[in-house]
């Protein structure tokens, strides 16, 4: 059953938002933040809530006459007469980001609305997941449910659309209290998981991962890069360098097309998974721990080289302020990496930092390539994969990057 606010289903509390904020939505956007909230009228914590643009106000000066439709008034600080309805949202008291648009109608009944957009996500994977059991089953804004991401936790059950509904509806999604609702679905109970079972395998690709459900790590690779993985392994050859290579994403893939891969990571627990990954596939890979600037910079100095390189760092901007430093620690890797390639080869760079545009990187690793004296051509500009769908008028639902790079 999916816990509703009380009195949620009848006469929703109704919110006034300010004109930028009706803009936003209005420009496919779902989110409206506090600040442009201008009156939250009786809403409660996680409420299914009617949300309406404040009318315009009058001018002080002029005709004094509103303009047709709206209320007149001379007095700035009075609201005016709602007249737009936007549609309905879940509401969070807390939260910078008070409202989570659901539906430019009003909702009858969030229950069914819920279980439909949650088989709709599911029809949508079976059309492009293949060869993998790893996978985000629900991404929030993406597949419509803001505020709900469910990623599969126990691989070899079957991700049905029952067991989804079922997890949806135990995490009541959306109407938390702003705060994301994660689950990992389908959720194992407690009781049904015997010991034996916390450590399990799952694939990406064909690629078999550990998962060790004990350990705290969450999963052995990264669902968004999981068609970049197997992209980069198409066209990897040679000498490969993965450089943050975590639990060995990239270099797992890139084992069945190259002949020799090194991963790099400044994180012991991690490279002892990629490790036991590796082991679980067959492939001997070589791990360095290792702080990956200090490492670039002691190759690219000496003159090592490879054929293919892997640059897959976190996300270098986490806020607007550092888009300088990032796009700076940007340049820096991939000049180091462009200096280590040989002629013709393969650079796969990519960006998970939402500040950082597409523009922003693919202009910072042109200035890297001009520096290095090196001529790059564009095999592939990629992003998350399709199970992280990516909706216009919603930036924040893209924010990885990765870009394939001939190297001449
Ligand atoms: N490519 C990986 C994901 C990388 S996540 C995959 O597909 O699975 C970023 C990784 O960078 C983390 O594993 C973190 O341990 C590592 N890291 C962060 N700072 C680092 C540094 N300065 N040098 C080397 N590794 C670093």
């Amino acid at each position: 059953m999916i816990t509703m606010a009380p009195g949620s289903t009848v006469a929703s509390p109704e919110i006034v938002v300010s004109h930028p904020g009706a803009e936003r939505v209005r420009s496919g956007h779902v989110w409206v933040y506090r600040s442009d909230i201008v009156d939250s009228g009786s809403a409660g914590p996680g409420a299914l809530v009617s949300v309406i643009e404040e009318a315009a106000r009058t001018q002080r000066f002029g005709s004094g006459r509103a303009p047709l439709g709206h209320a007149a008034s001379s007095d700035k600080n009075v609201r005016a007469t709602r007249t737009r309805p936007l549609g309905t949202a879940l509401y969070s008291s807390s939260s910078e980001i008070a409202l989570r648009m659901i539906s430019r109608q009003p909702v009858e009944n969030l229950e069914h609305l819920v279980r439909e957009r949650i088989r709709a996500a599911v029809a949508y994977r079976e059309q492009f997941v293949r060869a993998t059991n790893a996978y985000r089953v629900i991404f929030s804004e993406g597949d419509f449910l803001p505020g709900l991401i469910v990623d599969p936790d126990n691989e070899d059950e079957h991700v049905g659309p029952d067991a989804l509904v079922q997890a949806g509806e135990r995490c009541s999604p959306m109407a938390a209290q702003g705060a994301a609702g994660r689950v990992r679905a389908p959720v194992p109970t407690q009781t049904s998981v015997a010991s034996e079972r916390l450590t399990t395998e799952f694939r990406m690709n064909d690629v078999q991962f550990f998962y060790d459900a004990l350990s705290g790590q969450k999963t052995g690779a990264f669902l968004d890069q999981r068609e970049n993985y197997a992209a980069a392994a198409q066209y990897a050859r040679g000498e490969a360098l993965d450089v943050f290579c975590y639990q060995g994403g990239f270099a797992l893939h890139l084992g069945r097309t190259c002949e020799r891969v090194t991963g790099v990571d400044s994180s012991r627990p991690a490279l002892e998974a990629a490790e036991q990954n590796a082991n679980l596939n067959g492939r001997e890979i070589e791990w360095i721990q290792a702080n990956a600037f200090d490492l670039l910079r002691d190759y690219s100095d000496s003159g090592q080289k490879y054929d293919s390189i892997i640059l897959d760092p976190p996300a270098f901007a986490k806020s607007k302020r550092e888009l300088q430093t990032a796009l700076r620690g940007y340049k820096e890797l991939n000049l180091r990496a462009l200096k280590m390639l040989r002629s013709g080869g393969i650079l796969v760079t990519c960006s998970c930092s939402y500040h950082v545009s597409v523009f922003d990187f693919v202009e910072t690793v042109a200035a890297a390539a001009r520096d290095s004296h090196r001529i790059i051509r564009i095999l592939e500009n990629r992003a998350a994969a399709k199970d992280h769908p990516s909706v216009l008028g919603i930036p924040e639902t893209s924010y990885l990057k990765c870009l394939i790079l001939l190297v001449s």
